[in-house]
Formats: C-alpha cells, structure tokens, sequence
C-alpha cells in the first residue's frame, strides 16, 4: 500500500514503556496486576495473541474493573471529549509506528468524509503505542492481548511487536497491518454510530454463547469496515495487498486458533469469527466499498 505521502495526524502519541517488565500495570491496585495475572495464563493457553484474546480479556477485565469500564455493559455514557493537546507529541518514529500512524490519519480522512456526507459529525479516535504494557482508560494495556479499542476514551492501543507476531502467523506485509488498524477503527466506528452500545446492551440479557454470537458480528462488521476504508483508497492498494489481508484474516479466525492450541473449536466460544468468515467480512469491505454493505446485525437491530 502506498501511504508514503501521508502526513501523521490527530490524536497520536507513544506511552512508552511504562509498564515495565510486562504485568507490572503502571497506576494500576496491587489486586489488579495479580488478578490479572492469574487470569492471562488461563486465557492465553487457548488463544495465544492476536485479535483473538482480546474479547476474552475484555469480559474479564470487564469483571476486574468492574463499572469502570463500559465495553460490555453499563450506561453507554459517553465519555466527553477532553481537549487533547498537552503530552500529544506525534511519535512515528519506528518504521512500524509510522505505517500505523499514517493508517491511523488515513482512516480518520476516510470515516470523517464517510461520516460528512451521510450529514453526521465524526468524532476523532486516537492511538496510543505503547511496549510491553501501559494504561489505558479501559484498564491495563498488555502487549499479549493484541490491539485493541478502548470505547472509554476512543483510544487504539497498539504495540507494533504485534506486527512482527502477524509475520509469524501469516507472512505480514504493509497491508496486514493496515487490516489491523482498519480494523481497530472500525470499533471506534460502531463506538459513534452507538452500535457498539446497543450490542453491549443486548450482550447483558442473553446467553454467553449468543453474546458471543452478537461479538462475533461486531468484529466481522469491523473487519468489513477495514476493507471499505482500502476500497475508498483503491489507487493506494498495490499488487499483493489484498493477498496480505486475506492471509492476515484467515490466520486469526477463531476456529484457526482453538486448532492452532491444540483444541477442537467450538462455536459457541467463538468471539470473532471463523477464518472463513473473517475473510469474506474483509472482502465484503473491499468489494463493496460501502460501510452500509456492512450490517452485519440484519434481523437483530
Ligand atoms: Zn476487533
């Protein structure tokens, strides 16, 4: 993908490494840090990074963290917009946080258009880097969970090492990790279109396995978002991205996954999707081109 002309822009900033050796959680209670740690391995032997944990922690730092954090239930209240200025220094300063970043600013120019001519106002994400683990206003920040969105404070958190574990997994390349930026948009998307609260809402009254259901089409509809914002920037696309994106969805299905830890899936337990369906979700994006062939919540909203 070519993104070299992109000026980062917006809300970006590096916390550093501020959570030092990995579960040390930086402001956090000492009850969080050895919840938390209890709790991790118990996780991650199933689904060992990516996307994936990311659900799963959610729940439990939902129940760690109790009504502090709104990602699954709760009012909905949204946080009011602070003005961001101080401590905003943009950080691009790694090859990897300059791709995200430039992914970063190009989402935001596509959603807010997007946004503009449906005659709604858009409402600016953020992204935060941060190495090894951080805060964020969703609770700690771990590299092991993967990217992910805090609706609290419209934050994305990324540690890049993820990008060189997606390497691993899938081959990487530029527009896999745009994909997970995309992605990771794509929630801050249905956080202010208020989607994200009516699933949250739902996800209270039912079943853990048809909650699951409703997070499975969340991320599929996220994923789907990620291939409308490249479909908007086709002229971007080069030869081979579409393949890095595909590689990229189908390594962190869920069924993917459970195999992958050595465990028959189970679809009751899937969180984000199968590889298939993640797939054809971004593919969706990427054809169509249009945020509203992405409703994934059909019959149910
Ligand atoms: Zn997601």
């Amino acid at each position: 993908m070519r993104l070299d002309d992109i000026d980062p822009s917006g809300d970006i900033q590096d916390m550093g490494a501020g959570g030092g050796g990995g579960f040390s959680m930086g402001g956090g209670g000492g009850g969080l840090g050895s919840l938390l740690i209890g709790i991790l391995p118990l996780l991650l032997s199933g689904r060992k990074m990516g996307c994936g944990t990311i659900a799963i922690l959610a729940v439990a730092a939902f129940f760690i963290f109790g009504g502090g954090m709104s990602f699954l239930t709760g009012p909905g209240v949204a946080p009011t917009e602070q003005a961001q200025t101080a401590g905003g220094s943009a950080n691009c300063d790694t090859p990897e946080e300059l791709l995200a970043c430039r992914v970063f600013t190009s989402t935001e120019q596509t959603w807010s258009q997007i946004f503009s001519e449906a005659g709604v106002r858009y409402q600016p994400a953020k992204i935060r880097f941060y190495q090894g683990g951080g805060q964020s206003g969703c609770g700690a920040a771990q590299s092991a969970m993967g990217p992910f969105y805090c609706p609290t404070d419209k934050g994305i958190y990324l540690d890049t090492s993820f990008f060189a574990q997606m390497q691993q997994m899938s081959g990487g390349g530029d527009f896999a990790y745009a994909y997970v930026v995309a992605h990771e948009m794509g929630h801050h998307i249905q956080n202010i279109t208020g989607i994200a609260d009516k699933v949250r809402d739902r996800q209270a009254r039912v079943s853990e396995a048809d909650g699951n259901q409703l997070q499975v089409r969340m991320e599929l509809q996220a994923d789907c978002y990620a291939g409308v914002w490249a479909a908007k920037n086709s002229q971007r696309m080069e030869a081979g991205d579409v393949e890095e994106g595909m590689r990229a969805a189908n390594s962190i299905g869920d069924d993917k996954l459970m195999k992958q830890a050595g465990r028959a899936p189970v679809e009751s337990m899937f969180t984000h999707g199968t590889s298939e369906q993640r797939m054809a979700a971004l593919q969706q994006g990427l054809k169509t081109g249009d945020a509203s062939q992405c409703n994934f919540f059909r019959g149910i909203f």
